[in-house]
């Protein structure tokens, strides 16, 4: 279903015509990409499934290296500045969301369940969603105190006890975040050794709300019985309960690359690509998240995004 997002002023768009080129998804990658896209004129769609732009970044309380801010920023205040931008330069922004595609030809074809669009080139900015842990009780307490946002749920915790999952970025920045509500917080990794960067190892490790369990994994959650909530987690050999009030999962995350299983190469899940993020094949970029690669930061993103508004841009010029 397609709906005109929330900034968009350009509610005039016919998406029976033929694009120049159509990006999917408004992450801040799709974001670049559709601010690029339309300053080289290029007759620009950028399709987002949620209701709000921003993907993961619009999660995010505190940006603290994006270039440009001496002190944090907020990355939903980011995404909403980065789509105010996009709409200058031209872009139409529609949510909604690609079933499948047809990249066989020159004119690509997404199918959406409002119809066929039709593009010249296209951009894969589809970013990438929490990764579960797939342990018992996960799934069915999502919403009811097991979280994968602390921006999101953090507020339903003040001066309560959490356990927080996970040792890379994510995980150590969104304790960081968590310890404005929480009293307590066990941070619970399952190697002796955090995968973030130092510098936040440093900063997180001066908190004292804050306890470290490592190489500790979590075995079940358990809110079930008397609104006892509690955590069993296999510690120095031996498995433990721990008693608390919600449990925050960061534990990596999964590409959203579903649609192009068939289409394209890839490889652990993420699309593979060039430097001058071209796929397999022609008229096709990706950027972003979803792309296989080694730094997933909002910087890489932007650049990312940029990098493939060229390409699209230098191929559509080089087939006219
Ligand atoms: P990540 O870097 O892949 O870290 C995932 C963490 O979860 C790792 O510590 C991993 O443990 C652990 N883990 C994975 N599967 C697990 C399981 N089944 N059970 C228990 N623990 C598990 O993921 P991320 O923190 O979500 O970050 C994703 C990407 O975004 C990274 O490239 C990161 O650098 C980037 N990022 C950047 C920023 C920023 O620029 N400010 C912020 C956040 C994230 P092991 O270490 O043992 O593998």
């Amino acid at each position: 279903m397609f709906n005109f997002s929330l900034g968009s002023n350009r509610s005039d768009v016919d998406i029976s015509q033929i694009f120049d080129v159509v990006i999917m998804g408004a992450g801040p990658s799709g974001l670049t990409a559709a601010i690029y896209a339309g300053r080289y004129r290029l007759k620009t769609l950028l399709i987002e499934k949620k209701l709000v732009c921003g993907g993961q970044l619009a999660t995010i309380a505190h940006v603290e290296n994006y270039p440009g801010f001496d002190t944090t920023v907020s990355g939903s205040h980011l995404a909403q500045e980065m789509e105010k931008q996009a709409i200058k330069n031209g872009a139409w922004i529609l949510q909604g969301h690609i079933e499948s595609v047809n990249f066989t030809g020159q004119i690509k074809e997404l199918n959406t369940p409002k119809g066929v669009i039709k593009t010249r080139a296209v951009i894969i900015s589809t970013g990438a969603q929490p990764r579960m842990l797939n342990i018992p009780g996960e799934q069915q307490h999502i919403g009811k105190g097991v979280s994968y946002c602390a921006t999101c749920d953090g507020h339903l915790f003040i001066d309560k006890t959490i356990a927080v999952i996970g040792g890379g970025n994510t995980a150590l920045e969104e304790t960081i975040t968590l310890t404005k509500y929480a009293k307590k917080i066990f941070l619970i990794h399952r190697r002796n050794e955090f995968r973030a960067d130092k510098i936040i190892q440093e900063k997180i490790r001066m908190i004292p709300e804050i306890e470290f369990m490592l190489n500790t994994t979590v075995k079940e959650i358990d809110f079930g019985k008397d609104n006892e909530r509690k955590i069993l987690v296999h510690t120095k050999g031996q498995d433990k309960t721990i008693h608390l009030d919600g449990v925050f999962i960061f534990v990596g995350i999964i590409p959203n690359s579903k649609p192009f299983l068939d289409a394209l190469n890839l490889k652990e899940g993420f699309i593979t690509s060039d430097e001058d993020m071209k796929t397999c094949i022609e008229g096709v970029f990706v950027s972003g998240d979803v792309r296989y690669k080694s730094l997933r930061q909002i910087t890489t993103a932007v650049g990312e995004g940029a990098t493939a508004a060229f390409s699209a841009n230098k191929y559509l010029t080089e087939k006219r």
